[in-house]
């Protein structure tokens, strides 16, 4: 898709990456990150040059979901740039990789911290930089915005009613910066056990969600262990099980992006 206009000037390490994907969702423990770490490796698998940016200083969970050889982000002092790290093929920037703890900071401190961490990478030519957002749609993910030219937004939820209020957020924040929704998941769905399929959150509202909110595509992705383990070991379902079922559903949301 086109890039929206974007009213700043464009940071200098962002200006070499083509379309910039931001994975967002109003609560945590949704499966974000699981879902932009998948998407990126599969738009990786697809033939893109890709970059995963986790913008959670809070929590960063990229160093638990990839094992890079090197876990930790070299700078290059002369260019005073910082140097990604890299797993099959995709480069990878986050706070974990910073060598440092936790963060405990403030706000305005975090958005200062996530502006400098992904415009001074150097991200080099990328098809697509995933940002797997913080959670919620505050100041950090504001100002994040404002940073970045986003050219498309994947909003992740889990079936329970509660969940539309979260999705409205989500895209009310995106259409007032008129970064397009293309895609929302609806991330653990339903399961299957004793040959029977239960939906432990209740059913029926992905239709509602795109009725309601105009979204052009909505997936669906089951509670699987091996999404979970395969989060925890290092590798990502769709580098681990490329048939399979999950990663089908990623190669569909690929192509809408
Ligand atoms: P968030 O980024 O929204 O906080 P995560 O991607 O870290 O969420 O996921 C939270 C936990 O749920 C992780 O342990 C992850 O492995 C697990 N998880 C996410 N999606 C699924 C799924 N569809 N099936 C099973 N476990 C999942």
């Amino acid at each position: 898709p086109a890039r929206p206009v974007f009213a700043g000037e464009l940071p200098r390490g962002l200006q070499t990456i083509s379309n910039i994907v931001a994975v967002s969702s109003c609560k945590g423990g949704v499966g974000k990150s699981t879902i932009a770490v998948n998407l990126a490796y599969t738009l990786a698998g697809m033939g893109a040059r890709v970059g995963i940016f986790d913008a959670d200083v809070y929590g960063p969970s990229l160093p638990t979901m990839v094992s890079p050889e090197n876990r930790l982000l070299e700078m290059n002092p002369e260019k005073r740039t910082i140097i990604p790290t890299e797993y099959l093929g995709v480069k990878l920037v986050s706070f974990g990789f910073a060598g440092q703890g936790r963060a405990v900071m403030r706000g305005p401190m975090v958005s200062g911290v996530i502006n400098q961490l992904l415009t001074t990478a150097e991200w080099g030519e990328l098809d697509y930089l995933v940002i797997d957002m913080p959670p919620g749609t505050g100041d950090i993910q504001l100002t994040l915005c404002q940073i970045v030219p986003l050219t498309a937004a994947v909003i992740v939820t889990t079936p329970q009613k509660l969940a539309f209020i979260d999705v409205a957020k989500g895209v009310r924040m995106f259409s007032k910066l008129k970064v397009p929704c293309v895609a929302v998941v609806e991330n653990m769905c339903h399961f299957d056990a004793d040959g029977k399929r239960y939906y432990p959150f209740g059913k029926g509202s992905g239709s509602q969600v795109v009725q309601q909110f105009g979204i052009p595509h909505l997936f669906e992705l089951p509670i699987r262990p091996t999404l979970s383990s395969s989060g925890d070991t290092g590798m990502p379902e769709v580098v681990a099980d490329p048939q399979g079922e999950v990663a089908k559903t990623f190669q569909n949301l690929g192509v809408c992006i």
